[in-house]
Order: structure tokens, then C-alpha cells, then sequence
């Protein structure tokens, strides 16, 4: 289980303190899917950063990341500008359990010969078929089907299925 405690965060901006979360415990299963809904500039982003580690909380404590599975934990952010490190290692990788994620998105060669040129949800499928490959523990994607159409979004959900960690 990933547990969040009392965790606080505070960004301070031309001298002014702003705390954006205040003092949030949270629990995530295992092998659960769990959505943090929320508006704009409610702290989203922020909460999935901490947990990732890619920002350092003021207050409180994250435990429960196993570092068992073959990538601990990955960060999906919202934007797709830049094509994912591992894009072409695991691609062409030769196992199939890997390059699965791949078909499943349909994502093909011709695809990712020209990612600068791909439309925001072919970036997507990219994107988390990337990330599903490494097999993380704990899978965090920030907006996943923001501004995407619904036969996409269809694509996206059904791929998670075969997620079996904690996704959040
Ligand atoms: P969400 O993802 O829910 O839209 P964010 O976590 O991105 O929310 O932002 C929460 C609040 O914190 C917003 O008011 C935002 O302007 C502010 N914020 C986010 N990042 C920073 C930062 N690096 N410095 C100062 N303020 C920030
Ligand atoms: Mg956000």
C-alpha cells in the first residue's frame, strides 16, 4: 500500500507563502486504479510530483513505494512534447510482454519515425505504452485523456486493465 501522511506543501512566490495542500493522508491499493479529481490549480499535479519524488513535501511523509518491480515508479506528465527516453529501446525490444503495450495502443513504426508530427493522443498512446513497458510499481499519469476523442480514450482504459500495480 501506498500511504501518504500528512502531507503539506507550500510554494512561495515573490516572497508569499501559498500552501497548496494542507496536511492530506491518503491510501493507494495495490493493483487498484485510483482518480484524483479536482479543478484547475486545486494541486493535482503537485500531489502526483511528491509522489513521484520529483518535488520534496514541507510536512508529512510518502512510504510503501516497492522497488521490487522492474521500475519503481513513472511519472506520465500531461504534456507529450518530447518522445519518452526509452521510446525506442522498448519498441524494438525482443519481449513480448514488453512491445505488447505497443500493439495494444496501435502504435506502429511509422509512428514513431515521426514523433514530432503525431497528433496529441497518438503522443498519448505513446506516452503510456512507454511507461506500461518498464512494468512500474506505482504509474501516475496527469491528465491522461485530457482533450482526447472518445474512441482514444477507450484505447487508453482498456490498456490500463493490464496494469496490476498501483495506478494513480
Ligand atoms: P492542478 O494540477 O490541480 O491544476 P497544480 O498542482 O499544478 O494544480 O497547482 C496547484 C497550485 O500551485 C496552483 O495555484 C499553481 O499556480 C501553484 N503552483 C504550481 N507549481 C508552482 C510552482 N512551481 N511555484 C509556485 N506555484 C506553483
Ligand atoms: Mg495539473
Amino acid at each position: 500500500m501506498l500511504e501518504l501522511s500528512k502531507i503539506t506543501k507550500v510554494y512561495t512566490v515573490g516572497g508569499v507563502r501559498q500552501k497548496v495542500l494542507k496536511g492530506i493522508d491518503l491510501n493507494f491499493r495495490e493493483s487498484e486504479f485510483a482518480a484524483i479529481l479536482g479543478p484547475s490549480g486545486s494541486g493535482k499535479t503537485t500531489l502526483l510530483k511528491l509522489i513521484a519524488g520529483l518535488l520534496v513535501a514541507d510536512n508529512g511523509h510518502i512510504s510503501g513505494i516497492k522497488e521490487s518491480a522492474d521500475s519503481g515508479i513513472i511519472y506520465c506528465p500531461q504534456e507529450t512534447d518530447e518522445a519518452p527516453e526509452n521510446l525506442y529501446s522498448v519498441f524494438w525490444s525482443d519481449d513480448n510482454e514488453v512491445r505488447k503495450f505497443f500493439s495494444m495502443l496501435k502504435v506502429n513504426e511509422e509512428m514513431i519515425s515521426r514523433y514530432e508530427t503525431l497528433s496529441g493522443g497518438e503522443k498519448k498512446r505513446i506516452q503510456i505504452a512507454c511507461a506500461l513497458a518498464e512494468n512500474p510499481s506505482v504509474l501516475l499519469l496527469d491528465e491522461p485523456t485530457n482533450h482526447l476523442d472518445e474512441a482514444t480514450v477507450k484505447l487508453i482504459s482498456d490498456t490500463l486493465k493490464l496494469f496490476n500495480g498501483t495506478g494513480i
